[in-house]
C-alpha cells in the first residue's frame, strides 16, 4: 500500500502547480499525503514561456496577471514578494478605430468624453446600462437553445457601437475569439449574471457588489495592495511563478513524463502509464488531476469514459501566433507611452492586437529599443495556422508600420514568432452545456478532477483560483474515502 501515491497532478502548467502547491500546503498538516505531478515537457510552466536574451527579455504566451488575490498569495507564498511589478495602471489602452489610436474610456466623465462613440451610441450605451434594454427573443435565440453569444447580449444591452469598438477588441485580446460564436453565460459569465436582475448592467452591478458577503478578509501583510486597472508581472517575467513552485514541490515533480494512459481499477484507485526518457513507468493512486488542454483529456479518457472524451473533444482551440518585434524608438510616429491597441476586425487588419511590452514593462530592452507582442489568428482567421514564419512576421510588420510606425519603416528585429496551433478555449454557445454533462459525468468517476483552462476562466488568475478550489476537494475526497 505504501507505495501507492494519494494524488497524481498530470501537467505542470499554472493550473496544475497551483493545484500540487496548495495540496503540499495541506500535506504539511497531514504528512502522510504523497503526492506527485507529471509534465511532458522538460520545464515547467505550460503555456507561460518567457525568453530573455542579452537585454532583452520578452514573454510568447500570457504577458500579464491582473493582480488577483488568489494569485498575489500563491506568488508570495513561494517566495516572490519582493519579485513582483505592476504596470502603471495610468497608461491608457488604444483602439484602433478609423485609422486612428482611441484611448479606451476608462471612468465615466472619461467615456462622455470618449469620440471612440457617437453621441447616439453614448445614449444607446447609457439607456442600455439603466436597463432600457429590449427583451432577449428571435427565432435565432431558440435555435440557440436561448442562449446568447457575446456579440448579441452587448449589442442588446449596450448598442452596437460599444460592442463593435469596445466588446469585440476586448474579446479579441482574451479569447482571440469570435464574439458570434462565444457564449455570453461561459466567457462574460460574471456581466450576464448582472443582467439577471432585469435592471440592466447598472444596477446588476449595484447589486453583485451588495450581495458579496462582508466578511473580513485575513490579509497576508506580504501581499501587495494592487488598484484596479493594474496589471502584474515578475521582474524576471511570468516564468518567475511555475519556476518558484516548482522549486518548492522538489522532488514531488518528474519533467518529461507524459502520461499516455490511465485507467481505474477495482480498488478504487487508478493506474497510470508514463513515457519516461527512462522507459515506461506505471503509478497507482487513490486520485487523478488532469490539468492537460481539453483535447488531451479527450484522448486520455476516451477508453473508458467516451462521453466525457466526447464533449472535451468538442472545444475548439484555434491558433495564434505570439510575435515579438524591436524597433528603434526613432521609428514611431506615435508617443508610445500607453498598454498597447486592439484592433476591431472590421478596420480589415490581420493583428488582433499589439501589446507595447516594453512600455508597460520598462527595463526588458536595450536603451533606445522598443519591443511590441503582437497576437495574430484565432477564432475569426484560424488559417493562419498554415502560415510560414516569414509570412507570420511580414503581416504582423505591415500592421504595425500602418499604425505605429513613421514613413521607410526599418525591418524589425525579430525576437520570436510563437505559433501556438491550439491556443486557448474557446467558450462557445453551447459551453456551459458541455460542463454540466462533463461535471455529471465526473460523479461516475471518484478520484477523478479536471483542472484546466476550458472550464470556469482562462486567465492565470482564474487557473490559480481553481487549483486551490480542486486541491480542497481533492483533499475533502481523501479524508471522506480513508474514513469509509
Ligand atoms: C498566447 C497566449 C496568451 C495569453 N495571454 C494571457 C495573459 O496575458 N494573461 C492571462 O491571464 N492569461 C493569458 N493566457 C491564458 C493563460 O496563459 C492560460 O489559460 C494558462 O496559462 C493555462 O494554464 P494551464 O495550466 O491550465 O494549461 P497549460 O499551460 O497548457 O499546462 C498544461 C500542461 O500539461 C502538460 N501536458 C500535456 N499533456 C501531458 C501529458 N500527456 N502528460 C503530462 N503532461 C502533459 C503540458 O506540457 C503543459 O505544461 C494566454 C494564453 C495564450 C496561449
Amino acid at each position: 500500500m505504501t507505495n501507492i501515491l494519494d494524488a497524481l497532478i498530470v501537467g505542470a502548467g499554472i493550473s496544475g502547480l497551483s493545484l500540487a502547491h496548495n495540496l503540499q500546503k495541506q500535506t504539511g498538516e497531514r504528512p502522510e499525503l504523497k503526492i506527485l505531478v507529471t509534465e511532458s515537457q522538460d520545464r515547467v510552466g505550460g503555456n507561460i514561456t518567457t525568453v530573455k536574451q542579452g537585454e532583452f527579455l520578452w514573454e510568447e504566451g500570457p504577458n500579464s496577471f491582473a493582480p488577483g488575490k488568489d494569485l498575489l498569495q500563491l506568488a508570495v507564498e513561494v517566495g516572490l514578494e519582493k519579485e513582483f511589478v505592476f504596470g502603471d495602471r495610468k497608461l491608457p489602452r488604444y483602439v484602433y478605430w478609423k485609422g486612428q489610436l482611441i484611448p479606451v474610456p476608462m471612468s465615466p466623465p472619461a467615456l462622455i468624453k470618449t469620440n471612440l462613440l457617437s453621441l447616439p451610441g453614448k445614449f444607446r450605451a447609457l439607456f442600455g446600462a439603466l436597463g432600457f434594454v429590449p427583451p432577449a427573443m428571435g427565432a435565432q435565440l431558440s435555435e440557440q437553445g436561448g442562449e446568447e453569444t457575446v456579440s448579441q447580449f452587448f449589442r442588446r444591452h449596450l448598442g452596437q457601437e460599444v460592442m463593435q469598438r469596445l466588446v469585440e477588441p476586448f474579446v479579441s485580446g482574451v479569447y482571440a475569439g469570435d464574439p458570434n460564436r462565444l457564449s455570453a453565460a461561459a466567457a462574460f459569465a460574471r456581466v450576464a449574471r448582472m443582467s439577471d436582475t432585469g435592471g440592466g448592467l447598472l444596477a446588476g452591478a449595484v447589486t453583485s457588489r451588495q450581495k458579496q458577503p462582508k466578511v473580513k478578509e485575513i490579509i497576508d501583510p506580504r501581499v501587495p495592495q494592487t488598484k484596479t486597472g493594474e496589471l502584474g508581472s515578475f521582474k524576471q517575467g511570468l516564468e518567475a511563478l511555475p519556476k518558484a513552485i516548482a522549486a518548492q514541490l522538489g522532488e514531488a515533480i518528474e519533467l518529461k513524463w507524459s502520461l499516455v494512459s490511465l485507467q481505474p481499477t477495482e480498488n478504487r484507485t487508478y493506474i497510470a502509464e508514463f513515457a519516461t526518457p527512462e522507459g515506461p513507468q506505471q503509478i497507482e493512486t487513490r486520485s487523478v488531476a488532469l490539468t492537460t488542454p481539453a483535447y488531451i483529456t479527450a484522448e486520455l479518457l476516451k477508453s473508458w469514459q467516451p462521453e466525457i472524451s466526447n464533449e472535451l473533444k468538442a472545444i475548439p482551440y484555434p491558433p495564434v501566433a505570439c510575435v515579438v518585434l524591436a524597433y528603434p524608438l526613432s521609428s514611431f510616429k506615435v508617443n508610445l507611452k500607453g498598454f498597447g491597441n486592439l484592433i476591431p476586425r472590421r478596420e480589415g487588419i490581420q493583428t488582433l492586437g499589439t501589446i507595447w511590452a516594453s512600455s508597460l514593462f520598462p527595463g526588458r530592452v536595450p536603451q533606445g529599443w522598443q519591443t511590441l507582442t503582437s497576437f495574430i489568428g484565432g477564432a475569426t482567421n484560424p488559417e493562419l495556422g498554415n502560415y510560414d514564419e516569414d509570412k507570420i512576421v511580414e503581416t504582423v510588420h505591415q500592421d504595425i508600420s500602418r499604425i505605429l510606425l513613421g514613413p521607410n519603416p526599418p525591418s524589425p528585429k525579430v525576437l520570436a514568432v510563437h505559433l501556438w496551433q491550439k491556443a486557448i478555449p474557446q467558450y462557445n454557445l453551447g459551453h456551459p452545456e458541455i460542463l454540466e454533462r462533463i461535471d455529471r459525468g465526473l460523479k461516475s468517476t471518484p478520484g477523478l478532477y479536471l483542472c484546466s483552462n476550458y472550464m470556469d476562466g482562462v486567465a492565470l488568475g482564474d487557473c490559480v483560483r481553481r487549483g486551490r478550489e480542486r486541491s480542497q476537494e481533492i483533499t475533502q475526497y481523501l479524508q471522506q474515502s480513508r474514513s469509509s
